[in-house]
């Protein structure tokens, strides 16, 4: 099923939580909504599921415009951060009461619904679980029955409200590998709610990024780790370092003129460059790059890590390196130029 949603706004106490969203969620694909702690995901998740009506703006399930319609006329299903099985029902009930709970007219008889609830705990690979009580399961083996559950009614779109985030780490991993091999067998269309932007990179087709209420980015992983299309997203996906200065003609001058890069075709101006830690390499004396001094090393199993504190009123930048056996460390108060090798710039004020 192809989603659109248009000029999608909503706003609590003159706050607005979503301040006009626009998006298209292809058929098939999985999609993530990625941003910190009140940027809006959930509430963007609960309009496109019926659960709660826009102040503005518009959702299409496919051609018809769906914005009035409610969760059960959508079709939608939908997993929770906390599990929602219901605890008097086995693991069979609860897949099965999707379909159970439906009108007569369209209620399945038993065996259909005992065939369906049979595929389904075979597709989630816990096939012997059915006469279970969900206190005799884990935390992630209850977030698989869940998502069966929310499977049972065939629904047009699946709707995840990061159904990982109360797992352990080890068992996120997992379960979001896991989840996205089941991705690739149903082709479901997806979408799926976190905070966390390894987990958004690692599972999804497309990453939309969420600043307060607004739609940053939407890319795949590789667009939006590799081509960011702000300060914010840069920072948002993997460890950056930031060092304001300003553009002109082409070539970046740090501020206090600690240093040159070339910035070609980059417009005049104030700006950021930004920078991975792992993406820089020392330099000469006189050549592009930033002069630092070494403040710290750091050396951990496979990587060192070097703190680096730029002239001026600066703030301190990381250098990244693999520890290899013959990696020639700096020390600790020697003056160095690094020089980014894929560095960004982003115009100020963001
Ligand atoms: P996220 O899921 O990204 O953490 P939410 O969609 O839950 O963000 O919230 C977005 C913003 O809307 C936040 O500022 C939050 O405080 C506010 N908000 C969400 N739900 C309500 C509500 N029922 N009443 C008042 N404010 C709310
Ligand atoms: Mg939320």
């Amino acid at each position: 099923m192809h989603l659109s949603l248009r000029n999608i706004q909503k706003h609590y106490a003159g706050a607005a939580a979503l301040a006009g969203v626009d998006l298209d969620i292809v058929s098939g694909e999985l999609i993530a909504l990625l941003g910190p702690s009140g940027s809006g995901k959930t509430t963007l998740l609960r309009i496109i599921a019926g659960l709660l009506s826009p102040d503005a703006g518009e959702v299409r399930f496919g051609d018809r415009d769906a914005t009035r319609l409610s969760l059960r006329e959508r079709n939608v299903g939908f997993v929770f951060q906390h599990y929602a099985l219901f605890r008097h029902m086995t693991v069979a009930e609860n897949i099965a009461f999707g379909l159970r709970s439906r009108p007569r007219a369209r209620r399945p008889d038993k065996a259909t619904i005992a065939r369906r609830v049979d595929e389904l705990l075979q597709l989630i690979q816990l096939p012997d679980y059915g006469g279970r009580h969900p206190e005799q399961l884990s935390g992630g083996q209850k977030q698989r029955i869940a998502l069966a559950r929310a499977l049972a009614i065939d629904p047009s779109v699946l709707l995840l409200d990061e159904p990982f985030g109360a797992l352990d780490a080890k068992v996120r991993v997992e379960l979001r590998r896991w989840l996205r091999r089941l991705h690739d067998q149903t082709g479901q269309t997806t979408v799926f709610v976190t905070h966390d932007q390894e987990e958004a990179l690692e599972l999804a087709d497309r990453v939309v990024v969420l600043r307060e209420g607004r739609i940053e980015q939407v890319g795949t992983p590789d667009e939006i780790y590799a081509q960011p299309a702000s300060a914010y997203v840069f920072d948002f996906i993997g460890r950056g370092n930031a060092i304001r200065g300003r553009v002109q003609a082409g070539v970046f001058v740090a501020e206090d003129e600690i240093g040159v890069l070339d910035a070609p075709g980059i417009a005049d101006g104030e700006a950021v460059a930004m920078f991975r830690p792992h993406q820089a390499v020392r330099n000469d004396e006189d050549g592009e790059g930033i002069r630092v001094r070494v403040s710290g090393v750091h050396r951990r199993a496979d990587r060192i890590t070097v703190d680096l504190t730029p002239g001026g009123g600066l703030l301190p930048i990381e250098w990244e390196r693999v520890a290899e056996d013959d990696i020639a460390l700096p020390a600790v108060g020697e003056a160095l130029v690094l020089r980014p090798t894929r560095p960004r710039f982003f115009p100020l004020p963001a």
